[in-house]
């Protein structure tokens, strides 16, 4: 018998066995897939503290980073307290920048930015907000490499391949037969339709469709240093909000980039541990997502890319999509269909930064009960 099962050994599923394990709980992972391919490997690998608004978000952002940093120590990890920099080069996005209250960030002057990271595009760069506390993860590596280190480490029982279908407690069944667990906790991202699906139809949840692309490693040493974003990112996410001069900001983005818009489309950059540039996104939700990449998409990011980076070497060793699940008017979503289950997902483009300080806290509830 098992104190609690876990469903998904995306990065939900994984820091919830982390938390659960440590304190001593008999804990087994259900994977349905021969190794986990669902959002937590396909994303920047970005633990993005300034995506998140000051308040409980911000804090379980917080939370989370430390024990990530725990985490990746333990497991011997490749990840980088890079920070990172948003790039202003109009004098609207200066603006909505210097006018961000955001802990430890702080205005750089043009000059400064080519100080701190490279190949940044210096024509008409007008400065940048500079933060220090994200940090950047190799997500396939983290993902594939920490089943074994908590099975190693804290006793986590892994069974991939293995797709959980039902559970009345205790008894857990799935596709490689019956298991006993005292309770549940369900963390299978953007999956509507196996575990619980009435409950999960009843809330605000969106699916969203993001297309992604990878570099070949960089020459030589070349490291990029802070991860980068642009203008086009401050419509993006809600930390930016507050800024009064945002919506006039936002009027011009409409106007100037209107195709970017409707494609959800921002840019972001990370470099991984060997070297690769990351690069995305797009958003395009529920209805409007087809099985097809849309080359366009891909086109206007590298396109928006080339007006704030020169990278040594652009040619692209990958393309791929991800899907993330997403609440609608919440951070993310806790729910109890039944006394022993626990669902948690809706994180959407937050999960990776989240993780850790959001299953720490369903963990402790978890313990206390
Ligand atoms: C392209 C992209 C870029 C992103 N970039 C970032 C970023 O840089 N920083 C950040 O903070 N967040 C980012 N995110 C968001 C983040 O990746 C997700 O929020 C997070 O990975 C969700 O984790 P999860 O464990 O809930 O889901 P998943 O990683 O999708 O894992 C769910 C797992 O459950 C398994 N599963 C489902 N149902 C069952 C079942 N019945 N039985 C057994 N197994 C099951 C699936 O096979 C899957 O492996 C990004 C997302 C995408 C798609």
């Amino acid at each position: 018998m098992f104190d609690v099962a876990i469903v998904g050994a995306g990065v939900l599923g994984l820091a919830h066995a982390y938390h659960l394990a440590r304190a001593g709980k008999r804990v087994a992972v259900f994977e349905r897939s021969a190794r986990a391919e669902g959002a937590s490997i396909r994303n920047f690998g970005m633990l993005w503290l300034i995506g998140q608004p000051v308040g409980e978000r911000y804090e379980t952002a917080l939370r989370s980073r430390a024990h990530w940093l725990t985490v990746l120590q333990e497991a011997n990890l490749w990840h980088e307290q890079t920070g990172s920099l948003h790039l202003a080069y109009a004098d609207d996005e200066a603006a909505v920048l210097q006018e961000l209250s955001f802990p430890q960030t702080q205005w750089l002057s043009a000059a400064q930015v080519h100080e701190k990271a490279r190949g940044i595009r210096a024509e008409s760069l007008r400065g940048a907000l500079w933060s220090p506390t994200e940090v950047c993860v190799d997500p396939r590596e983290v993902i594939a490499k920490l089943p074994a280190f908590l099975s190693e480490r804290y006793g986590v029982t892994f069974h991939f391949g293995t797709t959980v279908w039902g559970y009345s407690a205790p008894q857990l069944a799935t596709t490689a037969g019956t298991f006993a667990a005292e309770r549940l906790v369900v963390c299978s991202g953007h999956d509507l339709t196996t575990l619980y699906p009435q409950a999960l139809a009843e809330q605000a949840l969106t699916v969203c469709k993001l297309q992604m692309m990878r570099t070949v490693p960089q020459p030589g040493a070349w490291r990029l240093g802070p991860m980068l974003a642009a203008g086009l990112t401050l419509a993006h996410y809600e930390s930016f909000k507050s800024c009064p001069t945002l919506p006039a900001l936002k009027a011009r983005l409409h106007a100037e980039y209107a195709e970017h818009e409707r494609y959800g489309i921002h840019v972001l950059v990370s470099q991984n541990g060997l070297g690769e540039l990351t690069l995305g996104d797009s958003h395009e939700y529920d209805d409007e997502i087809t099985i097809f990449n849309n080359e366009r998409i891909d086109t206007l990011v590298l396109e928006y890319l080339a007006t704030f980076l020169d990278t040594p070497d652009c040619q692209l060793a990958s393309r791929w999509q991800g899907f993330y699940l997403k609440h609608k008017t919440q951070p993310w979503l806790i729910a109890h269909p039944e006394p022993a289950v626990t669902l948690v997902t809706g994180v959407g483009g937050a999960g990776m930064t989240l993780s850790f300080g959001l299953a720490a806290r369903v963990a402790q509830e978890l313990i206390e009960a």
